[in-house]
């Protein structure tokens, strides 16, 4: 039988307890996630791609229901590459509707591929990984706003 795949793209820099939230609370609608670190060239990283998913393939071991890929290009190409057929994707608030609502409009007009849309769990629905960024260049202790036993390694 077909597996349903969902791919669940994203910058994840770094990769936030609200993603990770996210992730647990899909796993049970998918018989794959597939965990997509995007790949920005315009954009200066906080973390490198390879340190993002290696530090989100660290959280996985052992549930192999999650795979961790970067990727460049279209989100869309990605999808069809792994063999996903659907999105997933995290809404915290307002601004984050309308976002995502034009993004899966644009994904399903090209791709015919369908979105599925979580709302945040209200305590993690203030944590963003720039806001993780920020705390983490004043210094300030990250570990909270991280998934459980996630260690950050940066490049310096
Ligand atoms: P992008 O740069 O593509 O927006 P992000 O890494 O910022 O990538 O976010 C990936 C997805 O996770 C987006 O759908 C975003 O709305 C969602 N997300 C981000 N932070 C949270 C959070 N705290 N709780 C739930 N979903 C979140």
């Amino acid at each position: 039988m077909e597996q349903t795949i969902a791919l669940f793209p994203g910058s994840f820099d770094p990769y936030t307890i609200g993603h990770y939230s996210i992730v647990e609370r899909a796993l049970p609608l998918f018989d794959k996630i597939v965990i997509a670190v995007g790949i920005n060239r315009n954009k200066q990283s906080f973390l490198d791609v390879e340190k993002r998913v290696e530090a989100i393939k660290s959280l996985y071991t052992n549930n192999e229901k999650v795979e961790v890929i970067s990727y460049d290009g279209l989100t869309v190409d990605a999808a069809k590459k792994y063999g996903a057929r659907f999105l997933l994707r995290g809404v915290r608030q307002v601004q984050d509707f309308e976002y995502e609502r034009n993004l899966a409009e644009v994904n399903r007009n090209i791709s015919g591929l369908e979105t599925i849309l979580l709302y945040t769990l209200p305590e993690y629905g203030h944590i963003s990984s720039s806001i993780v960024r920020e705390l983490a260049s004043y210094g300030k202790d990250i570990t909270g706003l991280l998934p459980p036993g996630m260690k950050l390694h940066r490049k310096e």
